[in-house]
């Protein structure tokens, strides 16, 4: 097979590119996706009449042009919704963000909490350019913020010391309030709503695979390839080989693969390169999907799980965002747990860790009948932003674009980012590849 435009991965960044590359009128594009459906980590599961997601995956919408693709897509099947998303520590819920809403914790939890917060304000603490995460949440939020949120979180979901974390992912994802703020959080419930996922979207029908699917079905027929698995691909003689396809020979190539995944079946690779990739670290979130046979379990969108005791970082409620995700009378979960990447997981002893945390903290009963368990892992979840990250991205993206191969979307990129913005980078890949700031 021939085709000009090779796209490894049919998440929302092959697609994306796919779609944007065909209004550009590129001459030919294949997508090739290992799996049976498109959508990858924005993709659903349908099992006992409950439709699970890899974990929530709300629609955060920031970008003219994105918003209104994704609203166009999803065509009336969405509903907005303001965040509900509280956090569970010392046995109280408190709103998120916590560095926001302390009020309701321990009296001394919350004095040190707002002390360590005018210190910053007062006396704030030098911090050298590249600081690293423990350093910098004790300098942005103050030591009783820290010891009693930030810390305890980001160690569960990052999986290691912050002093070995950069700053780098943390700009657009957590939020800093002012000291009037805090205190305001303090003293009573604060109404406003902070961070980049206050409101969101999300599908009514078919959990958030009704995206991806309408994504592609903008594209013609035999564009997109699944169970079409790449397990080679030769950059020197740009050709790739693809299980139900044999070889494929490309002119431009866009892998969405995770930038590891893609590395290890890529060939020929400078040293450098192969060093650089031997520097990746990265997290599987380890995503177990519970369906409940209770109604209205809880009306909280999600809430965030600091403490040792509790094996999950995260629980959602995916009903709370769409009822029809699962059949009447009951109520679907999902729960989230971190592990270093390529670590071994039991999965018999974690389901029973999760169950009895979860009835631990209340949210199931102890009369509850769990009627559906689906474990939907995420090989890579997130990339872990270690000192190392950067430095090892530039090498390979220095070589990756020397030899004119475009790796794109949160894994392809190795970075940390949303939904909208993979749409958004398979957009501009396919301007670039099409020499320019077409009218995609
Ligand atoms: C825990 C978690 C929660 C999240 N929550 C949200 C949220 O609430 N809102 C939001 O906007 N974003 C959220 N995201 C981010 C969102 O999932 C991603 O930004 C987006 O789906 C990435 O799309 P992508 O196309 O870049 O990658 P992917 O979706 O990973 O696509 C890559 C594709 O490549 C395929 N593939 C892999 N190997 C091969 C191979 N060898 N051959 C062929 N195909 C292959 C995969 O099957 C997959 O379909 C979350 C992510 C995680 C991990």
């Amino acid at each position: 097979m021939k085709t000009d435009a090779l796209i490894l991965g049919g998440g929302l960044a092959g697609l994306s590119t796919a779609y944007h590359l065909g209004r550009l009128g590129a001459p030919s594009r294949l997508v090739a996706e290992a799996r049976a459906r498109v959508g990858g980590t924005a993709g659903s599961v349908r099992s006992d009449g409950f439709t699970y997601d890899y974990t929530g995956h709300l629609l955060h919408l920031h970008d003219p042009y994105g918003k209104d693709l994704v609203l166009d897509l999803l065509a009336g099947n969405s509903a907005p919704h303001e965040r509900r998303a509280w956090i569970r520590s010392r046995g109280v819920d408190t709103r998120y963000p916590f560095q926001a809403n302390v009020k309701g914790l321990p009296p001394a939890v919350v004095a040190e909490c707002v002390a360590g917060f005018l210190e910053t304000v007062h006396r704030p603490r030098a911090l050298p350019r590249r600081p690293d995460f423990l350093s910098w949440s004790r300098a942005t939020f103050g030591d009783g913020i820290t010891r009693h949120f930030m810390k305890p979180y980001n160690e569960k979901l990052w999986g290691m010391p912050l002093s070995r974390l950069t700053t780098e992912w943390q700009g657009r994802f957590v939020p800093k309030p002012t000291a009037s703020e805090v205190l305001y959080g303090a003293l009573a419930e604060q109404n406003a709503l902070f961070g980049y996922n206050a409101s969101f979207r999300y599908p009514i029908r078919g959990g958030i695979q009704a995206l991806p699917d309408a994504l592609a079905a903008r594209l013609e027929p035999g564009v997109v390839r699944t169970g079409a698995r790449v397990t080679r691909v030769d950059l020197r003689e740009k050709v790739a080989t693809i299980e139900g396809l044999g070889e494929v020979r490309y002119e431009r190539l866009v892998n969405t693969l995770p930038l590891n995944a893609f590395l290890d079946l890529a060939a020929p690779l400078p040293a450098a390169v192969k060093d650089a990739r031997r520097r990746l670290r990265w997290n599987t979130v380890w995503n177990l999907n519970l369906g409940v046979a209770r109604p209205n379990l809880t009306d909280k969108h999600w809430i965030y799980f600091p403490e040792r005791k509790y094996p999950f970082y995260r629980v959602g409620c995916l009903t709370a965002f769409s009822p029809l995700s699962a059949p009447a009378g009951h109520s679907a979960l999902y729960v989230e747990v971190s592990r270093p990447g390529g670590a071994r997981v039991d999965r018999a002893r974690l389901e029973a860790a999760i169950l009895d945390g979860l009835r631990e903290s209340g949210l199931l009963k102890r009369s509850d009948r769990v009627v559906s368990k689906v474990w939907l892992p995420i090989e890579v979840g997130y990339v872990v932003y270690d000192f190392a990250r950067t430095p090892a991205v530039e090498t390979i993206f220095r070589h990756l674009g020397g030899i004119g191969v475009e790796s794109i979307g949160r894994y392809g990129a190795w970075k940390y980012s949303f939904m909208e913005e993979a749409i958004l980078d398979g957009r501009r890949c396919a301007q670039r590849l099409a020499g320019g700031e077409g009218a995609a």
